[in-house]
């Protein structure tokens, strides 16, 4: 009942500038956001592999409003690529990048949005590790694709995120499980209209592992995205039944979302990647963490009232 209201408060900037200045906000934000700076991020991803696991970097922002924004989306990403190379630390890292904060939505925003992530990929490239193109809402998912395919003309190995709450996400999946392809699977995080989704948790779980089949007994390499310890155990009974080594699929969870359970997949042998979001625009994303779990939105709630 409560993740619609708060979805759609993501979206409102009087919320926005109400949750961003309530005392006590900051400490609930940094259970999801691993930092403001590069510098922050970067100890994140030494200590990650040192625990065994990868991460997938994120500079939080997205819905920017001038190309100049997204300019600057782009050189936050190229920064960070360059710390990743002169530290080395090239491999296990890879990036996610939502289109929306390149431009997507602004006129030309197709265009624009793909002459933005070009160089971001390039450079990921140039170090040895890749780019996934976030899903965002179903809107945006006809050009997200469209990018993808275009950048996967140069760049291969560049990865994308389908939504199992989608109803067309299983035709999509079948088109994406295909050799050389990288596709996260998630269950899907936005408001979305009954007319193009799933509402009921239930046949979002079903048409999750429909599609997760889908992707495992494809050609492509799976990526898991959930902390849902059925659809955890599901993916790995499906790898097994599709004959794939540890190191033909992964799980992927977030920054700051059952840990323990990341450690425990990685000691496992499994290639666990954490989701690593970090920025100082980290409403939108904070949002949609507090959606998912209501305990969430409590825990928020009294750490405002009790500063
Ligand atoms: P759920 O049934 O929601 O959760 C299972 C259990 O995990 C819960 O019972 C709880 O214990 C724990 N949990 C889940 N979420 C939270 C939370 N916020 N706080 C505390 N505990 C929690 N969505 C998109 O639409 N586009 C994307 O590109 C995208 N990328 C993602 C990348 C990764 C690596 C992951 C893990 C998720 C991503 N998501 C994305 C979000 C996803 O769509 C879901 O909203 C989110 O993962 C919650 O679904 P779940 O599969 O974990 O299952």
């Amino acid at each position: 009942m409560l993740g619609p209201v708060i979805l759609a408060a993501s979206r409102s900037d009087k919320m926005r500038r109400f949750v961003s200045a309530a005392p006590g906000t900051k400490q609930v934000v940094d259970r999801f956001i691993a930092g403001e700076t590069v510098d922050q991020v970067i100890k994140i991803v030494r200590d990650s592999a040192d625990k065994g696991l990868e991460v997938t970097l994120d500079v939080v922002g997205e819905d920017i409003t001038t190309p100049e924004q997204a300019a600057a989306a782009r050189d936050a990403y190229l920064e960070l690529i360059g710390h990743l190379a002169d530290l080395g630390l090239g491999t296990g890292a890879e990036m996610s990048v939502k289109l929306s904060m390149f431009g997507q939505s602004l006129q030309d925003g197709h265009e624009l949005a793909l002459a933005n992530v070009r160089p971001v990929v390039e450079a990921a490239a140039a170090i040895g590790t890749t780019v996934t193109l976030d899903a965002e809402d179903h809107t945006t998912l006809d050009s997200m694709f469209a990018i993808h395919e275009e950048l996967r003309k140069d760049f291969p190995q560049t990865g994308c995120v389908i939504q199992s709450y989608l109803f067309r996400t299983e035709e999509d999946a079948r088109r994406l499980a295909a050799a050389g392809s990288r596709v996260r699977l998630v269950k899907g995080a936005y408001k979305e209209p009954a007319s193009v989704a799933y509402q009921d948790k239930a046949e979002i779980d079903k048409a999750y592992v429909r599609i997760l089949k889908t992707l495992m007994h494809g050609e492509g390499y799976p990526m898991i995205g959930s902390h849902d310890p059925r659809l955890i155990a599901i993916g790995q009974e499906l790898a097994r039944q599709a004959g794939r080594k540890l190191d033909e699929y992964e799980f992927q969870m977030l920054y700051g979302i059952r840990s323990d359970e990341h450690l425990r997949l990685a000691a496992e042998g499994h290639r666990m990647r954490v989701y690593t979001a970090y920025g100082t625009d980290w409403y939108g994303y904070f949002m949609r963490r507090l959606a998912e779990k209501p305990a969430n939105l409590l825990f928020f709630a009294r750490s405002v009232v009790t500063k």
